[in-house]
């Protein structure tokens, strides 16, 4: 059974990155590439190996007889795409970052009729170190103090990272804290560190595709843990597993953890 995919932001890093990587998928096609309205690229070849899929910026006839939908655009369109995906009865990956609290409560809200994957880092390694963090958190207590570093390309428009905010969430959980209370994302000029902070820190530049480490600092020994990605590949790896995994469940907001199985 063959999953036909739409790849919604077609034009965008991702949106290649995914195209590119569905070439090697033998039991999943993409059927439709949608870019913005406007675009240049409207109505050109998604790719030079997909003869008779054109860029386009019609979502809802993309939509029509597909299977999945990836997103991986923006906030404000993701939405906007979620209300298509619902009228047209098809279930929607996103993996795009940066929503507000509103927006993920709107984001959620579809998943009462979609079945939904949404994952801030669709990569196999972020998701078995969320598994070790939740590990050391409970192990180390609270004798040691939480920070973590991300690393991002030039062009990355939200910060901190949607991977970031989520590592950070499963700390805060772990330590029975609501992450809104304890996370600080900068320091500057006399700024002592208060007990049950979370530092999380947002650098950017170069080609970077993605780096995390958490700090586990204690008195005496120190406990890094660091997931590097060094190609986008993985994401858009990881994105056609959760479209695949995803036809054929039931309306329901899902993670990375159940694709995969951890
Ligand atoms: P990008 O800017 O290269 O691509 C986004 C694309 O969306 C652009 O081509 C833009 O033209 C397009 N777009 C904007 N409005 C649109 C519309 N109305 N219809 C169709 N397309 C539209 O960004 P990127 O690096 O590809 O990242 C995209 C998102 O994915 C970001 O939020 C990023 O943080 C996230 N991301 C997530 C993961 C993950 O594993 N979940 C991995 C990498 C990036």
């Amino acid at each position: 059974m063959t999953t036909g995919v739409v790849v919604l932001g077609a034009a965008g890093r991702m949106g290649q990155e995914l195209i590119a990587a569905a070439r090697d998928q033998r039991d999943l096609t993409i059927c439709g590439a949608v870019v913005r309205a406007g675009h240049p690229a409207v109505d050109t070849p998604a790719s030079s190996w997909l003869p008779g899929v054109l860029l386009s910026a019609d979502l809802g006839s993309a939509l029509l007889g597909a299977d999945v939908l990836i997103d991986f655009t923006r906030p404000e369109v993701t939405l906007r795409a979620l209300r298509e995906a619902a009228r047209a009865g098809v279930p929607a990956v996103v993996g795009t970052t940066g929503f507000t609290a509103a927006q993920r409560d709107e984001l959620a809200a579809f998943a009462r009729e979609l079945p939904l994957v949404f994952a801030p880092n669709m990569s196999a390694g972020v998701n078995v170190l969320v598994k070790l963090l939740q590990v050391a958190a409970a192990a180390l207590g609270e004798g040691f103090d939480l920070e973590l570093m991300e690393l991002h390309h030039r062009h990355k428009r939200d910060a901190p990272s949607g991977t970031a905010l989520r590592l950070a969430e499963v700390l805060a959980q772990a330590r029975g804290q609501a992450l809104g209370e304890v996370l600080v994302t900068g320091r500057q000029g006399d700024a002592p560190r208060a007990a049950g902070e979370l530092g999380v820190l947002a650098l950017r530049g170069g080609d970077v595709a993605g780096d995390h480490t958490v700090f586990f600092l204690g008195d005496g020994e120190r406990l890094e843990l660091t997931h590097r990605a060094s190609s986008r590949r993985v994401f858009a790896q990881g994105a056609l597993r959760a479209a695949r995994w995803l036809r054929g469940q039931p309306p329901g907001l899902y993670g990375m953890a159940e694709v995969l199985g951890l």
